[in-house]
């Protein structure tokens, strides 16, 4: 098949940039990879580590002379790097992202590309791990894996529709949502899991003897608090761009948990079982990609 694309552009070579472009080659969609990330010495390494072909010096750079850029920089960059790129971006070009909001980045779309909107097709990958940078790239971390493309009404048709066939190209299931209809989702299934893992290390950690209850700790604990040792900057981010969704989904698990407490304070055995049972078959019969029966 002949590579779909010539020259991919990947502004942010960590792990999720770093990951497609190593996708991309070993499908052979695209011939060659131009590489840009706010450090040098990351930008290096990417090249180095084979993951990017060419370094840019700027972002600006990166994207000049590509038909497809990824954007794959924290959230809060993201006007930002817009901002650095818009005088290249044209509709030849395939504009996405892999950011873990959507309606902020969408925004900053439609304030900085203005009348070049219509070639971003925003882009969140439901893939990742909990470490972080180039070092960690894999080109299977897209496999199998679903993404969401949260398409606005400027969006070009044919660039949707080009988007689509590279995650596909990619292993990957692809759906369509409204961002705002993204960002609640991912407020209930993602943000605020994180949220709580974050609280739940932190509250043991400041009693006086948290640090000897960690040490008793076993797989339950492992699973439950897994993705509290995700980045920092990276989950400050999401955490601030997504706030009134992650709010709402907090004050639905406030409520829960209230309700819960309550049957265990007053010792309603019954009502928490079948609590238990309801969460429990739920999650039984949760399949990763698949709507709760
Ligand atoms: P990462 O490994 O830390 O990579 C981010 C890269 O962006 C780094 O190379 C960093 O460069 C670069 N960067 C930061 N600010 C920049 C700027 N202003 N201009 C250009 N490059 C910049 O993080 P990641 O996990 O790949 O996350 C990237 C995006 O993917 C985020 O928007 C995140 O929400 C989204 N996402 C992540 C996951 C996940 O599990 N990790 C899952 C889904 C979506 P330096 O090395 O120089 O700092």
């Amino acid at each position: 098949m002949p590579a779909m694309f010539e020259q991919l552009g990947v502004i942010g070579c960590g792990l999720m940039g770093g990951s497609f472009a190593m996708a991309m080659k070993r499908a052979g969609l695209v011939k060659r990879v131009v590489g840009y990330s706010k450090s040098p010495s990351t930008t290096e390494r990417a090249r180095q580590m084979g993951v990017i072909d060419v370094e840019a010096p700027s972002a600006l750079l990166a994207v000049s002379g590509a038909d497809i850029v990824l954007l794959a920089v924290p959230v809060a960059a993201t006007e930002a790097t817009f901002k650095a790129i818009r005088h290249l971006v044209t509709a030849n070009m395939l504009v996405m992202d892999v950011g873990s909001t959507k309606r902020d980045v969408v925004d900053a779309a439609r304030r900085v590309l203005r009348d070049h909107v219509g070639a971003f097709v925003p882009a969140h990958p439901i893939a990742g791990k909990e470490v972080s940078g180039v070092e960690h790239a894999d080109p299977d971390l897209y496999t199998g894996r679903q993404v969401i493309l949260t398409p606005t009404d400027k969006t070009l048709a044919g660039h949707l529709k080009k988007a689509q066939e590279v995650w596909e190209a990619l292993g990957c299931h692809v759906q369509q949502m409204a961002p705002e209809s993204h960002d609640a989702a991912f407020a209930a299934v993602s943000h605020l899991p994180h949220l709580l893992a974050f609280a739940l290390m932190s509250g043991i950690l400041h009693q006086p003897h948290g640090k000897d209850f960690l040490g008793l700790a076993g797989p339950g604990f492992k699973d439950f608090t897994r993705i509290a040792a995700s980045d920092p900057k990276m989950w400050r981010d999401v955490l601030l761009a997504n706030k009134h969704e992650l709010i709402e989904q907090a004050k639905i698990y406030q409520r829960a948990l209230h309700y819960l407490l309550q049957q265990v304070e007053e010792g309603q055995g019954e009502k928490l079982e079948a609590l238990i049972t309801e969460a429990s078959q739920a999650r039984a019969h949760w399949r990763m990609g698949q709507k709760a029966k």
